[in-house]
């Protein structure tokens, strides 16, 4: 009996290699390729140099010098690892001087950091809703947050993107169903560049006793006043230290109650090990620099918005500027010319963004000179891309 089991099912190696020949067929597979950071903004993949237009890096601050030292430092004085989860091994001599530093910035009371922004979302969603509770998130919100939603329990529904009628609709139909009710989106969206309207949203969240979360992973710093001074419409504002401020970790900022529960019953914060303090005194120092440096802060949507001006996009509102060219293959191709022609531009496909929609996913920093921004223009208008 065993043995016809076994002989008739497929084994491990067999069902993944099929797995692989359907996503192939689709253009979906996928495999990182190794890829060596040098200086600025300039990439060796393949044995060939490239300008990295892909990089969440929008201020330049992974290969500042003042940020470089703030990590050596603290790897002479404390060790390369943390040894254990905050809530065993207590927090680290850098651990309150960086969450008082967010929550000083964000204009909180207090913050929360975590191991990255993926386990930010799910701690923060998981530890504050449950299943009698409601997830109204936006259709094109970050993976992490839905993630985080069916870990949580609560009853999940996606309104259009950025369609307040369709939100207003959902909490007129369904709020008064359920215990509470959580309305989250990301502040820019990491695939379109676009920006969530946050006062119609916090305006709609109080007006049917609901919170607000914005998962602001790309915005913080970035988009000019846009996404500034958000504090007292945002009940919960989280963000990465992975991208702008260009070290590891993510975070939350709001009231002391909220992140005193969330310390005290985040998964991802109590059952895993915390940031070491070497990453810890990088994004403190690349938060200083960012608090000061208001060129550098400007940086990066102004790539953006010269790179739209000349190919006659909209105006960029982001530091993220996508080229929709719909076929998988297509983008597949395209970023193997841009390659060809010296740039770094990743395809994005499905499931990433919907189908029929895959585009090259363009981001700016503030360690791109202007020349290098002129020679991608140049090449997009030669390839023929738009
Ligand atoms: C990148 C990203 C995250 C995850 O942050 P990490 O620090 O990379 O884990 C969460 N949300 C959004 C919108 C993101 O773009």
């Amino acid at each position: 009996m065993t043995d016809t089991v076994l002989d008739t099912m497929p084994d491990l190696a067999t069902t993944t290699t099929e797995q692989i020949a359907d996503l192939k067929a689709a253009s979906r597979f996928r495999t990182p390729t190794d890829t060596t950071p040098k200086e600025g903004m300039e990439v060796v993949r393949r044995g060939k140099k490239l300008i990295n237009f892909s990089s969440n890096d929008y201020f330049g601050l992974t290969h500042h010098p003042k940020v470089i030292k703030a990590a050596q430092d603290a790897l002479d004085r404390y060790g390369v690892g943390s040894g254990a989860s905050r809530l065993v091994t207590g927090n680290l001599p850098l651990t309150t001087t960086l969450e008082e530093k967010l929550a000083d910035l964000r204009g909180t009371e207090a913050a929360c950091v975590f191991g990255s922004g993926y386990m930010a979302n799910l701690g923060i969603i998981s530890a504050l809703t449950y299943r009698n509770d409601l997830i109204l998130c936006d259709k094109l919100a970050h993976a992490s947050v839905l993630d985080a939603a069916r870990l949580s329990g609560a009853k999940l529904m996606r309104f259009r993107h950025n369609d307040m009628a369709h939100l207003k609709q959902l909490l007129e139909r369904h709020r008064d169903f359920f215990e509470n009710c959580l309305i989250v989106t990301d502040a820019v969206f990491s695939m379109d560049g676009d920006l969530a309207p946050i006062d119609a949203l916090s305006d709609l969240s109080k007006a049917h006793d609901s919170w607000l979360m914005t998962d602001d992973a790309h915005g913080w710093g970035t988009c000019g006043e846009a996404l500034d001074g958000k504090a007292g419409k945002v009940d919960l504002q989280m963000g990465t230290l992975s991208k702008a401020v260009g070290t590891y970790g993510g975070y939350l900022c709001a009231t002391k109650p909220v992140i005193d529960a969330v310390k005290s019953s985040a998964r991802s914060l109590i059952y895993s090990t915390a940031l070491p303090s070497s990453v810890l005194a990088s994004a403190l120092a690349a938060l200083r620099i960012i608090q000061r440096e208001d060129k550098r802060r400007a940086a990066p949507l102004a790539h953006a918005q010269a790179f739209t001006r000349a190919l006659g996009l909209p105006l960029a509102q982001s530091p993220i500027v996508p080229i929709i060219v719909g076929d998988n293959r297509r983008a597949l191709e395209t970023a193997h010319q841009m390659e060809q022609e010296g740039f770094l531009v990743v395809p994005i496909r499905p499931p990433s963004v919907p189908e029929g929609t895959a585009r090259l996913r363009f981001s700016f920093s503030a360690a791109h000179t202007d020349e290098q921004v002129e020679a991608l223009i140049a090449a997009v208008k030669t390839l023929a891309i738009i």
